[in-house]
């Protein structure tokens, strides 16, 4: 007998084939496999041929400790389902939560999962444990983030070739609009769009029975152009369970049954549950979801039962509204009856609020002079050096008073500015880097704790206080917090560069999409293969671009270079229509990190400069690179019109001109007064010189400086002079190491740091190395060193030729 084809979750969603069914299984008591292996065997038997059409049952979700109590790990029950053979051709979606693990144990759970073949995964905070310690070290954005980053480094990692081989996961989010406050429920909806920013595929509802609540939320996704598919979670609310009466007394957070359906519930039959179900399932078919989470039932006939109900009441869903309405009272809804959006609160601001903006302005606005001397005296102090007395003696301050204004738990990474001078941590029964979870009741409780109002719902209050608060509260994602920091001074960490502000030592300009590097170029060239609409038609192509994209916005690139030079050299127009493309990438999916238009041929630069600013979002200054004192006249009157920044190469056309650091300080000189005129500021310039590979960095004639030294001694002179300091200084510095045996991220790190010394502060780099960050190697420093004193004396040569010899030497690759 054949094996049947595997069904899977993102084949079934993408291509529509059906309205998607999935069942929620969960183990039985006592960590038993016998409901799950009950329900698939009655299926198997059937062989599927009782789902009715234009249902597609697609697969079973199993969650994982549903309500915070430990059930059978999702992983065990795959494992057992594939060598039992009750899988058949179904999908298997495991549901991923935060509340057990840290982020590496679900690495290393992501990562067995890809390896038995699992594709679709649900990424959840997860509830609170009942009895246990949650971690939470992550929550559902932060896991998302994770899940993007596996599938962009398995494009990154394919050969060309094989791109559409790359094993992904294809990750689904959890959404509720069954929220009755404006807080809680604006709340759900930022974060959903938070979800689906960090790589959420599609989205599945919380329980809920209030259809209006799910028509708001497809209206909300269909007006902000939200392409996500959604499975409507409908769950069999039966006395044959104690659900109904758990999630009525809020023991199960998140889920809300009101009086009136409990009362409702206790006093119908068994068959009436089981058509309240169906009738929800019609319902979420007809309003445009893409299917549905089944849960709740563990007995096939009656899943079965169901489904064929819900294909009899087809669309005429709407005369069972009625049985399908159960809100609380003085329900809020974002739209009223005529599809109206309803107004949104103001809200006063606090004194505790007040009181936080101003401390925070007053000692720690890098904006405001108050920072600057609290900085001093801190330093002073030693303080910034993390130990002794005065650092005890701050800490000894700090704690208390953070603890009593905030309730803060010493995490050491402290997010009070970005959540409106409300902790996360402290102020939440999960303590989330995003807040909130999905637990908040009717009225805005922490459904885990009634005594404290959702940390969301205060967060949301305190950002509506603030002009233009709520939009900068929809689009802040924080990033996980620094494990490493936690209980140690927050205010030290902040002050000094150690916690999530820290900043790259140097500008950085990531290199990756540049079409020369020989991977990238092959891949952009398969791209272009695929036709006209190749950078709108999803493909494996497209994706390993937007891989590069992500993981360098990711990185903390400074800014997101495009090069496609290589396809200019036989077609120019090429080159600007694919400039223009590259940039409309970067701007989409480049999380807000602006790009570096590099070229060497001015129409490219141009173009790329225009459809940089050719939308109506807000966009940051970007980079063009590179402006030459032969090609400013015509490029800088662009800045009248277009704000940007650039590098300024220092190259000449008269090649003479470019011997000696006098000569690049003239050309630098030059290029500083033409931009002067054109209203540049000095900071928005970046001088470019070029970048020798040390290997063969070796003066032909006597008397002869070296290239590196005349490059860092050119930094130093520009970085000294007067006029030019506030100017910045960036490098190829990754050609500094072509040829090199080995150990070529390491030379570059000292590179960077002996250049940095020389006063380079920015560099086309490969963000992911973080350069300057953390010391180099001292060996490898010596080594750039010598070549950086490189002055044309014998002397200094015999040492740099030695230094090169021995690293040469000590890393050979050993032959064949
Ligand atoms: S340091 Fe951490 S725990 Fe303390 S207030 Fe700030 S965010 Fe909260
Ligand atoms: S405070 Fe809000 S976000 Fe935190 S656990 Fe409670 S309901 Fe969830």
């Amino acid at each position: 007998m054949q094996t049947p084809a595997k069904k899977r979750l993102s084949k079934a969603l993408k291509n529509r084939d059906g309205f998607a069914i999935v069942a929620e299984l969960v183990g039985g008591p006592n960590f038993s496999f016998a409901p799950i292996q009950k329900f698939l065997t009655a299926f198997n038997a059937g062989g599927g041929k009782d789902i009715p059409a234009g249902f597609n049952f697609v697969g079973i979700t199993n969650p994982q400790s549903p309500g915070g109590v430990a059930n059978i790990e999702p992983s065990d029950v795959h494992r057992f389902l594939v060598s039992k053979n009750l899988l058949g051709d179904l999908d298997f979606i495991p549901h991923i939560s935060c509340k057990d693990l840290n982020a590496d144990a679900l690495t290393s759970l992501l990562a067995a999962h890809r390896a038995a073949g699992v594709e679709s995964v649900l990424a959840l905070t997860g509830d609170k444990p009942a009895v246990s310690k949650g971690v939470f070290e992550l929550e559902s954005i932060g896991l998302l983030d994770k899940i993007s980053r596996i599938n962009n480094d398995a494009y990154l990692s394919a050969k060309p070739e094989n791109l559409a081989a790359a094993k992904l996961f294809y990750a689904g989010a959890a959404v509720s609009p069954f929220k009755y406050n404006e807080e809680s429920q604006m709340q759900q909806y930022f974060k959903m769009e938070k979800k689906v920013a960090r790589g959420a595929k599609f989205l599945i509802t919380q329980v809920g029975w209030d259809w209006k609540k799910s028509v708001e939320l497809m209206r909300y996704l269909k007006e902000n152009n939200i392409n996500v598919p959604v499975l409507g979670n409908v769950y069999l609310l039966s006395t044959i369970t104690p659900a109904p009466r758990l999630m009525h007394d809020i023991k199960l957070p998140g889920c809300f049954v009101s009086d009136e359906l409990l009362a409702k519930v206790y006093s119908e039959s068994l068959n009436e549950h089981i058509e309240r179900a169906a009738q929800q399932i019609a319902m979420y078919k007809s309003i445009g979801a893409a299917g549905a989470d089944v849960g709740g039932v563990h007995d096939y006939e009656m899943f079965i039962k169901i489904l064929k109900r819900a294909a009899e009441i087809g669309s005429d869903w709407e005369k069972y509204k009625d049985n399908l309405c159960w809100p609380a009272r003085r329900p809020f809804y974002l739209y009223d009856d005529a599809g109206n959006k309803t107004r949104l609160s103001d809200y006063p601001k606090t004194n505790a609020h007040r009181f936080f903006n101003f401390m925070h302005w007053s000692i720690l606005d890098p904006e405001h002079k108050g920072f600057h001397a609290f900085k001093k005296v801190m330093k002073f102090f030693g303080v910034d050096k993390n130990k002794g007395f005065f650092y005890k003696s701050f800490f000894m301050l700090e704690k208390p008073m953070k603890y009593c204004l905030f309730d803060c738990e010493e995490c050491g990474d402290c997010y009070l500015p970005e959540n409106f001078g409300l902790c996360t941590i402290g102020g939440c029964e999960k303590g989330m880097d995003n807040a909130p979870c999905g637990d908040s009741t009717a009225d805005g409780k922490c459904g885990n704790n009634l005594d404290r109002i959702c940390i969301g719902d205060r967060i949301y209050k305190a950002a509506g206080s603030e002009k233009g608060g709520i939009e900068k509260l929809r689009k802040t994602i924080n990033k996980p917090r620094i494990p490493a920091l936690e209980h140690s001074a927050s205010i030290p960490n902040y002050l000094f560069g150690r916690d999530h502000t820290m900043k790259n030592a140097i500008f950085n300009i990531g290199e990756a999409i540049h079409a020369s590097i020989p991977k990238t170029g092959m891949v952009m060239k398969q791209l272009l293969e695929l036709g006209d609409d190749c950078f709108s038609k999803d493909s494996p192509e497209l994706q390993y671009i937007l891989a590069l994209i992500e993981s360098q916005a990711a990185d903390g690139a400074d800014y997101i270079a495009v090069n496609i030079d290589q396809f200019g050299e036989t077609d120019p127009a090429l080159a600007v229509k694919l400039m223009k493309e590259y940039v409309k990438l970067v701007r989409k999916f480049g999380r807000g990190v602006p790009v570096c238009v590099d070229s060497s041929d001015d129409n490219v630069l141009i173009a790329g400069l225009k459809e940089w600013y050719d939308t109506s979002e807000k966009v940051q200054p970007p980079l063009v690179n590179s402006i030459k004192v032969y090609t400013m006249d015509n490029m800088m009157p662009l800045k009248k019109h277009y704000d940007f920044k650039f590098i300024g190469l220092l190259i000449s056309e008269a090649k003479a001109a470019t011997d000696t650091v006098d000569d690049l300080y003239n050309l630098a000189k030059t290029l500083y007064d033409a931009a002067m005129k054109h209203g540049f500021k000095a900071e928005e310039i970046f001088f470019d010189s070029t970048v020798f590979p040390l290997a063969i960095d070796m003066p032909m004639q006597p008397g002869v400086p070296g290239y590196t030294y005349r490059t860092f001694n050119t930094i130093k002179r520009i970085k000294t002079d007067p006029l030019l300091k506030n100017c910045h200084f960036s490098l190829g510095v990754t050609n500094s190491v072509r040829d090199l045996p080995a150990r070529k991220i390491g030379v570059t790190r000292a590179y960077v740091e002996v250049a940095m010394r020389y006063g380079l502060d920015a560099g086309i780099v490969n963000a992911a190395h973080h350069l300057g960050n953390s010391p180099a190697d001292p060996d490898l420093v010596k080594l750039v060193e010598a070549y950086a004193d490189l002055d044309g004396s014998s002397e200094k040569l015999n040492v740099a030729m030695q230094l090169m010899g021995d690293f040469c030497s000590k890393n050979r690759k050993p032959s064949a």
